[in-house]
């Protein structure tokens, strides 16, 4: 796999320094968020665009998404639970027959920790799944305050460190038969200072959209958007976002990230 380097077409006219856009289309993707929806926010169409030429895409969440609600008297057991199935749906919307495995850590929403034994288990699902490129939470973005995308982060470069060197955990391949495995590229998403932008057509767009719906118990709390003309305008946000986060590299449309290929 590569991606186009500067001075191949779509480089922003100004202010990105070094950038890249595109990579080849993977064969496998492992997305990972801190909780249910954040992959769709943070590379759905991306995610999508893979689906439609062909890549596997598997899901691994973190946290059981247990505080996404401002009712303070909700059953949180049965909220989880309906986030899973929210997830395993919005991984349908994304990827369609390319929607792979979607793995669900269950650590308690708002008390992630980026342990030994969370990198171990993030490590295992890498192993396991064997994706081409792994995607997640930027852990340096500055003033970020939600703890748990911040543990997201590390775990997910800890878990690729742990997953491509085969002295760490080496009961994963002695008694599960999970060998190293070094994927190729690393993009974080929410980062300070993106390097790499990927196109998001039309069609990976309204997947995206479709795919962020999937998390109904997030519309109030999250999408802000409790009726059809407030939904309306979540599905109008999200589509300016991603055509400004697209102006700088000379795309329609864009998700952006910090890239790391040298793993
Ligand atoms: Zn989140």
């Amino acid at each position: 796999m590569s991606a186009n380097e500067p001075g191949q077409p779509g480089q922003p006219d100004s202010g990105v320094a070094a950038h890249s856009v595109d990579l080849d289309v993977p064969a496998v993707a492992l997305a990972i968020g801190a909780h249910p929806d954040d992959v769709e926010f943070g590379c759905g169409g991306t995610l999508a665009k893979w689906a439609a030429a062909g890549c596997v895409v598997h899901h691994l969440a973190l946290t059981d998404g247990s505080k996404g609600t401002w009712d303070a008297t909700a059953d949180l057991a049965a909220l989880a639970a309906r986030r899973q199935v929210e997830q395993r749906e919005a991984a349908l919307r994304l990827a369609g027959s390319s929607a792979g495995t979607v793995t669900f850590l269950g650590y308690v929403d708002g008390e992630l920790d980026s342990t030994l034994d969370a990198r171990r288990r993030v490590a295992r699902v890498i192993r396991e799944v064997r994706p081409d490129v792994v995607l997640g939470h930027d852990p340096w973005k500055r003033y970020r305050l939600h703890p748990d995308h911040r543990h997201a982060g590390l775990l997910t470069c800890d878990g690729v460190v742990a997953a491509r060197d085969p002295h760490f955990f080496p009961e994963l391949a002695r008694d599960h038969g999970l060998t190293h495995h070094r994927p190729q590229h690393l993009l974080l998403w929410e980062a300070d200072a993106p390097d790499h932008a990927e196109s998001v057509d039309p069609a990976a767009l309204a997947a995206k959209l479709a795919a962020l719906e999937a998390h109904a118990s997030q519309f109030e709390s999250t999408m802000h958007a409790v009726d059809e003309a407030q939904l309306e305008a979540f599905r109008a946000r999200v589509t300016e976002r991603l055509a400004g986060l697209g102006r700088p590299y000379g795309l329609p449309a864009a998700e952006v990230f910090k890239r790391i290929s040298d793993l």
